[in-house]
Order: structure tokens, then sequence, then C-alpha cells
């Protein structure tokens, strides 16, 4: 019977560290972990300088904007505004 007892307590440890190894990796995910700053100094949009509030990730790269108006038109059609 206690060995029973134990063998489940493992199993729900195991399961803990796995759902925290799960937790951590979707944190650093979300933290911008392996973003790359393109550190533009001129928006990609409208070709203004970037006012360091406003910018917008594709693909794994940070680009700087100059507006709201750009990080959504850079949002709609990022294609368009980072294949150069
Ligand atoms: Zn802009």
């Amino acid at each position: 019977m206690k060995k029973k007892s134990m063998g489940g307590k493992v199993v729900i440890a195991v399961v803990v560290i796995i759902l925290l190894a799960l937790a951590v990796v979707l944190i650093m995910r979300k933290s911008g972990g392996g973003v790359i700053e393109m550190k533009n100094q001129s928006c990609p949009v409208s070709g203004k300088p970037v006012d360091g509030q406003h910018s917008y990730t594709h693909e794994g790269k940070r680009y700087n904007l100059c507006s709201e108006g750009c990080a959504k038109r850079l949002s709609e059609n990022p294609e368009k505004y980072t294949n150069q």
C-alpha cells in the first residue's frame, strides 16, 4: 500500500515538472526570446524616423515604427514592408 502511494506522488511530481517546463517555454516565447531587434531608425512603412514607442515583430524580427497607424498597416501586410 505504501509503495503504491509513493508511485502516485512520483507521477504527480513528473507531471508538475513537465507543466512547469512547458510554462517556462511559453513565457520565454511571449517575452520575445529569440527575437532579432532590427534597430531600424526609419519606419519601414512610411520612411519617417521611428518614435521608440511602436514596434512590430514579424518572423522573429522586431521592426521599429513611427506610429500606431504604421503598426496597423505593417500587421495587415507584413510581407510588403519587410521583404527588402
Ligand atoms: Zn511609419
